[in-house]
């Protein structure tokens, strides 16, 4: 409804927009032409005019809706490897731990590329994938919630043995619950001799967060990022968790991924850190996200080296993108250069009436304040 301006809905039923305008001003509402119509706006219109008032979504087609009752092709599902975020408190590892999991399971040779901590990889833990990403901050996963386009399938949460459950840690509970996610509680720094796995049990437990020894469902790992201990039970529960949740996408349909992180590199141009959803990746791919489009021209894996393509749950480096799209946005393939970047011309467009609108608005509110 907040798509239709008073302009363009003077336009579909043959009237002026200053005649709009005077009806609405007459009954106390005022507007000017470029403003959006409500709801009941809308109505009261439909009633004085005599016309019947039906509103599509004018960016229906361009907005990516996930809508899983939707009739899905399912085919061509095979199973996808689950992407795991590790979330907790400052300070409490969640860096350490998840550089330490790269370097324990990627092969000897490939070691001397990882020295650089990245924000997203894949490992192998007997014979099966598991994709990581580092908190992508609190900003970017509620904008990933609010899109319905949440990236991850499993949320760890880290607890430091010595510290305990801290304010962020109650922040992160109260996000992984929303999400809906299945959750796993490591506790780090177990190395520490003055770590205590009770005490974060106990606390936790306060926070409704029991632990399936106590006779509650989560499992609470003890690790320690420093020494590696713990590490291959985190990963086999993981799994284990992720088999239960018969996470499947298709590979060969159109690549849909999500933005995890973005910035602008010298030389490279916009860079973005993407985790695949569904479909392949491609180079030569065009790609809107957002409000930014462009032709994939090249793909760097997690480990830095060019690829040619990223498929389910795989995550790398997309360079192409006319600008740096925002953190949680989806990426998704369209046929055609030119579609790509109507769709996100007239995304910018839109966001930008949007914005004028508010102005006006306030300056209409501020005006009638003074009268
Ligand atoms: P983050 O803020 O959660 O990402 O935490 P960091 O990974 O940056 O770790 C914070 C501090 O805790 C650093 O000084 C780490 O060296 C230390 N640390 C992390 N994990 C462990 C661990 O398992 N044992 C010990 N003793 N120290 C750790
Ligand atoms: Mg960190």
């Amino acid at each position: 409804p907040e798509d239709v301006r008073v302009y363009e809905f003077a336009e579909a039923c043959g009237k002026s927009a200053s005649e709009v305008i005077t009806v609405l001003f007459s009954l106390g509402m005022m507007v000017t032409k470029n403003d959006f119509l409500k709801q009941d706006e809308l109505e009261i219109l439909g009633e004085e005019f005599g016309i019947e008032v039906t509103v599509k979504d004018a960016l229906e087609d361009v907005n990516y809706v996930e809508d899983f009752n939707e009739e899905i092709d399912k085919s061509n599902f095979v199973t996808r490897p689950p992407v795991v975020t590790i979330m907790g408190h400052v300070d409490h590892g969640k860096t350490s731990l998840l550089d330490k999991i790269r370097s324990a399971k990627v092969a000897k040779g490939e070691a001397g590329g990882i020295t650089q901590h990245i924000s997203a990889y894949t490992v192998e833990q007997n014979g099966k994938k598991i994709t990581f990403v580092d908190t992508p901050g609190h900003a970017a996963f509620s904008e990933m919630r609010s899109r319905g386009a949440s990236v991850t399938d499993i949320i760890i949460i880290v607890v430091a043995a010595d510290d305990g459950v801290k304010p962020q840690t109650e922040e992160v509970i109260a996000h992984a619950k929303a999400s809906g996610c299945p959750i796993i509680v490591a506790m780090n720094k177990m190395d520490k001799e003055t770590a205590n796995p009770d005490m974060v049990k106990s606390q936790m437990a306060e926070k409704e967060m029991l632990p399936i020894d106590w006779g509650g469902d989560i499992e609470f790992i003890g690790v320690s990022a420093h020494t590696g201990d713990g590490i291959d039970d985190l990963l086999e529960n993981i799994l284990i968790q992720a088999e239960m949740l018969e996470l499947q996408a298709d590979p060969s349909s159109k690549a849909k991924a999500t933005v995890v992180e973005a910035t602008l590199e010298k030389g490279r141009g916009p860079v973005a850190t993407v985790i695949v959803q569904s479909g392949t990746l491609r180079v030569g791919d065009n790609i809107v996200s957002d409000t930014t489009y462009g032709r994939v021209k090249a793909i760097t894996n997690d480990m830095g080296q060019p690829v040619k393509e990223l498929g389910l749950s795989e995550t790398g480096n997309v360079l192409g993108l006319n600008d740096i799209p925002t953190s949680g946005s989806v990426m998704v393939v369209q046929d055609s250069e030119k579609e790509a970047r109507d769709i996100a011309t007239t995304r910018a467009e839109h966001a930008r009436a949007k914005e004028l609108s508010k102005s006006t608005k306030v300056s209409l509110e501020e005006m009638s304040g003074l009268i």
